[in-house]
C-alpha cells in the first residue's frame, strides 16, 4: 500500500499546499480520500488527472470535498469522451452539495459520479479492507482505516478527541491524524486536535508511526506541534508535505 500527501493543509489552502486529499494504492487500484480546495491541482503535481478509481469524502467541509465539483469537469468533457461514472463513498447529501457547488440549477452529476452513503462499518473498495466510523466533529464525519495485504493505514479526517478515532487507529503502521490546535490555547470544544492530543491517541492506539496533517500554515506553531506530540508520544512523528510518499 502506498499513501501519496496531495494536500495537508487545514480548513483553508496554504501557500505550500492544497487542502486536504490522500492517494493511497495498492494493486493498481486507486482510492483518493479527501478532495479538498487546491487538491485538483496537486493531483496533477503528484499523479495523473485520471489516476482515481474511487473517492471517499470523509465529511462535507469544502476543505475535504470542494475539488469534487470541478473535478466534474475533467470527467465529463474529456477530449477522448465522458470518462464512467466514479464510485464515491460520502455522507448523505453529498451528490446534492456537489451539484450545488457545481451549477446554479443543481444540474445532477450522476453521470460523473455514482455515490455510497457512508454509515460506520467495515467495506471493500478495490483492494482494501475500509472500515469507517463517526468521529467529533460538528457535522457527520468519518474517521477511516483502510487495510490491504495485512498493513493498516487509518485517518483521522477531522475531530475532537473520541474512543472511535483510537479504535480505527489500534495498531496501526501508519496513523494519519489531524492537529490543527495549538496546544496551551483556549481552542473551541469537539471539533479538532492539538499535537499533544494526536500524540496521546498515537500512544492508547499503539501505533507504529504518527503523521501530522491538517496544521493552519498561517496561524503558526508547527514546531510546537510536533513537540507537543512527540511527548506525548514515543514513536516516530512527523509533518506531512505536499508530494510526500509512504509505502507501508
Ligand atoms: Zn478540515
Ligand atoms: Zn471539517
Amino acid at each position: 500500500m502506498r499513501l501519496t500527501v496531495l494536500g495537508c493543509a487545514g480548513s483553508f489552502p496554504g501557500p505550500e499546499s492544497a487542502c486536504s486529499a490522500y492517494l493511497v494504492e495498492a494493486h493498481g487500484f486507486r482510492l483518493l480520500i479527501d478532495f479538498g480546495s487546491g487538491s485538483l491541482s496537486a493531483l496533477q503535481r503528484y499523479a495523473d488527472l485520471n489516476a482515481i478509481d474511487a473517492i471517499m469524502l470523509t465529511h462535507l467541509h469544502g476543505d475535504h470535498m470542494l475539488d469534487a465539483c470541478n473535478y466534474v469537469v475533467v470527467r465529463r468533457y474529456d477530449p477522448a469522451g465522458p470518462r464512467p461514472p466514479l464510485p464515491v463513498y460520502a455522507p448523505l447529501g453529498a451528490a446534492e452539495r456537489i451539484s450545488a457547488a457545481y451549477s446554479a440549477d443543481n444540474e445532477p452529476v450522476d453521470d460523473v459520479y455514482t455515490f455510497f452513503r457512508l454509515e460506520p462499518g467495515t467495506f471493500p473498495i478495490g483492494p482494501f479492507t475500509v472500515t469507517v466510523d463517526r468521529v467529533n466533529h460538528p457535522i457527520e464525519t468519518y474517521g477511516v482505516r483502510v487495510e490491504a495485504g495485512g498493513r493498516v493505514l487509518a485517518y483521522s479526517s477531522d475531530t475532537a478527541p473520541c474512543d472511535t478515532l483510537v479504535r480505527l487507529a489500534q495498531g496501526a503502521d501508519l496513523f494519519l491524524c489531524e492537529a490543527s490546535y495549538l496546544d496551551g490555547m483556549n481552542n473551541p470544544p469537539d471539533l479538532h486536535l492539538t499535537g499533544g492530543e494526536a500524540g496521546e491517541a498515537a500512544t492508547k492506539a499503539d501505533v507504529a508511526r504518527l503523521l501530522l496533517t491538517h496544521l493552519v500554515p498561517a496561524w503558526g506553531g508547527e514546531a510546537a506541534t510536533v513537540e507537543a506530540a512527540s511527548a506525548a508520544y514515543a514513536g516516530p512523528v512527523e509533518v506531512v508535505r505536499p508530494g510526500s510518499r509512504y509505502d507501508l
